[in-house]
């Protein structure tokens, strides 16, 4: 068979063009941060495949999780019956998640986690017979996913505009920094006050795909306490920032508020198979807790709560507990602040920031963190060349390993980081 003739004849990639993309590597196996392709070369991962692998590829421990529970129970209806693996994930994830959190539902993915919390926010009001908090307000370069309702809450781009005219109205407010805090906060409180606000959403601290933009804990625990002060549901987009990447467990656990409701995926079965989990406040759950039909919650996915995603997901989280992961998390942190302390001043650069296991660095060139920026094209490439997987959002490069790699492995990507600057500077 010659799988690279059938994967262009048979298969639509993500995020690929039909015509003109570069041709898909081939991998054959994974290991640690290692991707294996057929043509023999080892590529370093620093990406995390999609920011959703934490303890390294093919890890041991996980994979025989998974084994061990495929032979016992692979998957059972989740409405009416219940199962070992689901509720062992249910204790885990209470005992880390914010201490408000009381419940877990589950899902398949990140964009359906937060479509469950924007249907669980609405509903809230809902059930109440409150009919004016139609609106919601998210951040300007928010990403929260690709389906609708997660689209909705999204910023406008070039991704989303053949759907844009079946896409809700959400109100959007500045991306928030040190520079505009009085002023984001005035904007975000005279919202408030038209009493039309019924929840606001957010990625805390990072904006992973608007190009690992960060903004400080003050200002979103100021926005958070304003918007609980006039009842608004308060929504955690924590799919990216969660179990570890940005130093603490979550990020909502660098503030001193709390969300309402919080949904999270990527890294949470260590990046083996795909589950999503929304959790949510004991205010939440009095708004269902009826055994009137009308207030039920009626969504559901057909693999909801999938045995054998919660099986790895309860593995990873034993791994992450470890003292070991835990120093991992912060050896990465440290050597990605002195990387950017190093570099911070060089002339291709424009802003170089970190937090926990996220390293960005936005370069000088043209085109800005938009995905079509002529730069993108060369980042790619030369970094491949180099055997290092690096796939930059527009002008930003950015680092976000899985937990285990070495400090000798990440210098390397430094080195060729470097280098490619110095490169950028010389022309
Ligand atoms: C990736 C991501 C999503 C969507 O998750 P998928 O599993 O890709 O559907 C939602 N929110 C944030 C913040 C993300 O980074």
């Amino acid at each position: 068979m010659n799988f690279e003739i059938l994967d262009k004849k048979n298969i639509w990639h993500p995020f690929t063009p039909l015509e003109g993309a570069l041709e898909p590597l081939f991998v054959e196996s994974a290991q640690g941060v290692y991707l294996n392709l057929k043509d023999g070369r080892r590529i370093i991962d620093v990406v995390s495949s999609w920011w959703v692998n934490i303890h390294g590829h093919s890890n041991l421990f996980i994979a025989e999780a998974i084994a061990n529970q495929a032979k016992k129970l692979e998957h059972v209806i989740f409405a009416g019956f219940t199962h070992e693996p689901a509720i062992r994930l249910s204790e885990n994830l209470l005992s880390i998640l914010p201490k408000n959190q009381s419940k877990i539902f589950f899902s398949d993915n990140g964009s359906t986690a937060v479509e469950v919390a924007l249907k669980m926010a609405i509903q809230f009001w809902h059930n109440q017979g409150i009919k004016n908090k139609k609106k919601i307000i998210a951040i300007e370069g928010a990403y929260h996913g690709d389906t609708f309702g997660s689209m909705s809450v999204g910023e406008r781009s070039a991704f989303t505009t053949a759907f844009s005219p079946y896409l809700f109205e959400v109100e959007f407010i500045d991306f928030p920094a040190d520079q505009n805090k009085e002023k984001i906060i005035r904007d975000f409180e005279r919202k408030l006050q038209t009493s039309e606000i019924g929840i606001f959403i957010y990625e805390p601290l990072v904006q992973g795909a608007a190009g690992m933009r960060m903004y400080p804990p003050e200002i979103l625990d100021q926005m958070i306490s304003a918007a609980q002060h006039y009842g608004v549901i308060c929504i955690a987009d924590e799919v990216f920032t969660g179990f570890g990447r940005t130093g603490k467990l979550f990020a909502s656990d660098h503030l001193k508020t709390q969300p309402d409701i919080i949904a999270v995926s990527k890294g949470i079965t260590g990046g083996f198979l795909p589950l999503g989990v929304t959790s949510c406040s004991q205010k939440i759950i009095d708004a269902f807790k009826s055994a009137e039909t009308s207030k039920t919650f009626f969504h559901g996915h057909s693999y909801t709560a999938n045995p054998l995603a919660c099986a790895a997901a309860n593995a990873s989280f034993e791994l992450l507990m470890r003292n070991e992961c835990r120093g991992n998390i912060q050896r990465i942190s440290e050597s990605h602040l002195q990387f950017v302390s190093k570099i911070k001043s060089h002339k291709a650069i424009k802003n170089s920031r970190a937090l926990g296991t996220i390293l960005a660095i936005e370069l000088q060139a043209d085109g800005g963190t938009s995905y079509f920026s002529e730069i993108r094209k060369k980042i790619y490439p030369f970094f491949l060349e180099r055997n290092i997987l690096l796939r930059p959002l527009g002008n930003v490069i950015y680092v976000l390993p899985p937990y285990v790699i070495t400090n000798d492995e990440l210098e390397i990507v430094y080195i060729s980081i470097e280098e490619f600057l110095d490169q950028l500077a010389e022309k």
